[in-house]
């Protein structure tokens, strides 16, 4: 396990859980059930390319810990997907979930690749035999895929069809983040844009500002960003600045986000949007705003950048977008951070609600997953607070040790720690 326990982002949350188990005096052998994975998959997918050659490509799923229930992750099409920072990934979700207080473990797969030099037919194939290596992996109650960085509701929709195919009878199940036709749930595609704007509603709150009065910077506009936007933008945040992968948008007087996603419908990406300052990546994460939210890749905010960062609060959408040590530097410089495994939560929630809808075969309305996302986005923020106040710790501690002291009592009680 040493090419995975030693990557960058896994000695972040091995950082992370272990600071979090001396808070919370963790028995040693609980924190080395914890501390690997349970299972690392690495798949070679070849798949006919439409110049008639066959392409190889690697495929990843690791499993981390499964003691709450099935695991739960999602699957990222990227160029620069590796075995370990998977694993870190995965490892965040059994946090994420046990966290939230839903009945999962954490997983987290991938291929390495870059999905825009794929066509439709190609990516069609890849998701296909990258689902036929994992099929004996995978299921309603062993580990459910879901949607992340490069895959989307169809990637879903090709991995439910051949998991079905392949056990001859239709496996709704399986995945989350699946097209409603099929077994989705409302309120699904928002979910984690929703979550990251009722965390930052929270987080506010806490600093006793209101949405209405914040000027908020978000980077990266994909599922998680241009969502946090939207609702942000609806309870009357003042946007003034987002971005995608090589553009930037800025209007210190707020940008018009619903335009922006019009435009969006009919073009793939922010690079010719007319009118409005452009900005970089870089000058994005450093303005002087009320609430920044990363919400596109890992290590975004690292030793290079912490010195110039000026937000009051950063509300980690992305996974990992902010090291250790940056962290650690921005909580003494009096910046509220708030961690990813709370922040950008409201996607597995939803994706549980989704699972569970499957499984009793009985749909709720958008309003009633809403309704139920929020209660937990809020409770979540609430206990880490609590436990952040009473301990005299930063958010991240504070989320880790909330989470580790549930997956701490699971242990003792199933008798596989003491
Ligand atoms: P996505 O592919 O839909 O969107 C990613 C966005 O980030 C795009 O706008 C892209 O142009 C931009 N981007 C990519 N590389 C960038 C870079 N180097 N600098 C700046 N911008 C860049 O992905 P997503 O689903 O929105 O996921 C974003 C992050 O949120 C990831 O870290 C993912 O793991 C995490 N996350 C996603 C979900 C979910 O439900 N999709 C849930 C929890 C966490």
């Amino acid at each position: 396990m040493k090419e995975i326990t030693d990557g960058p982002l896994y000695q972040n949350v091995l950082q992370n859980l272990e600071e979090a188990g001396r808070v919370i005096k963790i028995k040693e052998n609980s924190l080395e059930r914890l501390k690997y994975p349970r299972r690392a998959i690495t798949v070679s997918i070849p798949i006919k390319l439409r110049d008639n050659k066959i392409k190889t490509f690697s495929g990843y799923r690791v499993q981390h810990n499964q003691i709450l229930g099935p695991f739960k992750g999602g699957l990222r099409y990227h160029p620069e997907v590796n075995i370990s920072e998977t694993a870190a990934l995965a490892a965040l979700m059994t946090f994420k979930n046990s966290l939230l207080g839903l009945p999962l473990g954490g997983a987290k797969g991938g291929v390495r690749i870059n999905p825009d030099s794929l066509n439709q037919i190609e990516l069609e194939r890849l998701t296909r035999g990258f689902t036929n290596e994992l099929t004996p992996f995978i299921g309603h109650d062993k580990d459910i895929p879901a949607p992340d960085i490069g895959t989307d509701a169809q990637t879903m929709a090709w991995m439910l069809d051949t998991y079905s195919q392949k056990s001859g009878f239709s496996q709704t199940g399986v995945v989350t983040g699946k097209p409603l036709e099929i077994g989705g749930s409302q309120g699904r595609e928002a979910a984690t844009g929703l979550g990251v704007c009722l965390i930052m509603e929270r987080a506010l709150d806490a600093r006793n500002k209101k949405i209405k009065e914040a000027t908020i910077a978000i980077q990266g506009f994909g599922k998680v960003g241009l969502h946090a936007a939207k609702e942000s933008y609806k309870l009357g945040g003042k946007i003034i600045a987002i971005s995608d992968f090589e553009t930037g948008l800025f209007d210190q007087e707020g940008l018009d986000i619903p335009k922006i996603c019009d435009y969006l419908k009919k073009h793939k990406n922010l690079k010719d949007y007319p009118k409005v300052e452009k900005i970089s990546n870089e000058d994005l994460l450093t303005l002087d705003v009320d609430v920044l939210a990363p919400c596109a890749v890992s290590n975004v905010i690292n030793h290079t950048n912490v010195s110039k960062i000026r937000a009051k609060i950063v509300i980690e959408g992305a996974n990992g977008p902010v090291t250790t040590d940056a962290s650690n530097e921005l909580h003494r410089k009096g910046v509220l951070i708030v961690p990813d495994i709370l922040a950008n939560g409201g996607g597995v929630v939803v994706s549980y609600f989704e699972w569970v809808q499957d499984i009793v075969w009985l749909f709720w309305s958008e309003e009633e997953v809403n309704n139920k996302l929020r209660t937990i986005m809020y409770r979540s923020f609430d206990k880490v607070w609590r436990f952040s106040q009473e301990n005299n710790v930063n958010l991240r501690t504070a989320a880790m040790g909330v989470s580790l002291k549930h997956l701490e009592k699971a242990l003792l009680l199933r008798g596989l720690s003491w």
